[in-house]
């Protein structure tokens, strides 16, 4: 017999609200270059031909077009040397027409990332890698903050509304994706609560949470039985199962074992089609606000 009082969780679609985004990140990057006499410009640069950077630098290449963000992109050699990828992205600083620069990550072995990352112009730094931007979103600064989780509070500001003190429990504390989720989520007003792979009784942790932001890299890591009844679950994790005969390439999962979760939770992102394609969007919003504080202009509203 089926429990009647069993519901299902609200899909949150991330891939629709991203779509939504990309529009009006295009109207007002149109708006800018009808103001401004050129259009906000991006500097995507890839060294090596690791194939997934290809097809992620490929992706966000296409959605600049499709905004009417100019894309300028540079790929290198996997034998660039480090004096001379410095050199290039210093270039990329002096250069007027670019408001954004990335650098695909992972760089081949041999190249120096953080050294890399510190040689963007902080004002330029779109992914918001560097320490400046880590320090400016710490103390409440203006700056750039990380993609994937600007996407993410932007899914659970849409969801929720004022997060004012909700718990939250984010899994994961990297310096891009778990840190500037719970400093995004402290700074909304939620009870943050940061978990790792050290933390005691993680299943009873997350069950205090309202909110659960999973970014740990294992899949299906967070069970149904973890989560509080109505909790707003977001997964950030991307896990590629091994292969079988009706999936040859592999199933993609989140860090959540989504069918159990979706029984208990009010909400929950979905993967694919969640967390995911916010990240683009949220590149091409950081190079159109970019844009607009090189140009001198307020960024628009609400973006
Ligand atoms: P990292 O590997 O840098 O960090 C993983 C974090 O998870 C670490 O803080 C680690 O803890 C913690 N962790 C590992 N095992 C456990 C455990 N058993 N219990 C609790 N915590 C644990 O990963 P990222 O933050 O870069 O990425 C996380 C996931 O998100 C990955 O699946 C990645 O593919 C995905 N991702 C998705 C993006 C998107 O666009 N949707 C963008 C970026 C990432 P400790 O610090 O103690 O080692």
């Amino acid at each position: 017999m089926p429990d009647p009082l069993k519901t299902i969780a609200l899909r949150i679609d991330g891939k629709a609200f991203a779509v939504t985004l990309r529009a009006r990140i295009g109207a007002a990057a149109a708006d800018f270059a009808h103001a401004v006499a050129r259009r906000p410009g991006l500097a995507v640069v890839l060294v090596g031909d690791d194939a997934a950077s290809q097809v992620y630098v490929g992706a966000k290449a296409r959605a600049c077009e499709e905004a009417g963000i100019a894309s300028f992109e540079h790929r290198l050699p996997a034998a660039t040397s480090g004096a001379e990828l410095l050199t290039l992205v210093e270039r990329l600083n002096r250069d007027p027409e670019v408001d954004g620069i990335l650098v695909q990550l992972p760089l081949p072995e041999g190249l120096d990332e953080q050294a890399v990352i510190a040689a963007i112009d902080p004002d330029k730094d779109v992914d918001g890698f560097h320490v400046i931007n880590a320090g400016r979103l710490a103390v409440g600064q203006q700056g750039f903050v990380p993609c994937t989780p600007l996407g993410c509070l932007m899914l659970l500001q849409d969801h929720h509304g004022d997060l004012s003190g909700l718990e939250a429990v984010v899994i994961g504390r990297s310096n891009i994706v778990g840190k500037p989720m719970a400093q995004l989520l402290t700074d909304a007003n939620a009870t943050v609560t940061l978990a790792h792979s050290r933390t005691k009784n993680l299943a009873e942790v997350v069950r205090r949470a309202d909110i659960v932001v999973a970014a740990v890299g294992r899949p299906e890591m967070v069970r149904g039985d973890w989560i509080k009844p109505g909790a707003t679950v977001i997964d950030v994790g991307i896990n590629r199962l091994p292969p079988t005969d009706d999936k040859p390439k592999g199933r993609l999962v989140g860090d959540v074992a989504y069918a159990e979760a979706a029984e208990v939770a009010g909400a929950i992102t979905p993967v694919p089609g969640g967390v995911g394609p916010m990240t683009i969007a949220v590149l091409l919003r950081n190079t159109l606000v970019a844009a607009h504080r090189h140009a001198g202009l307020e960024p628009p509203e609400g973006l």
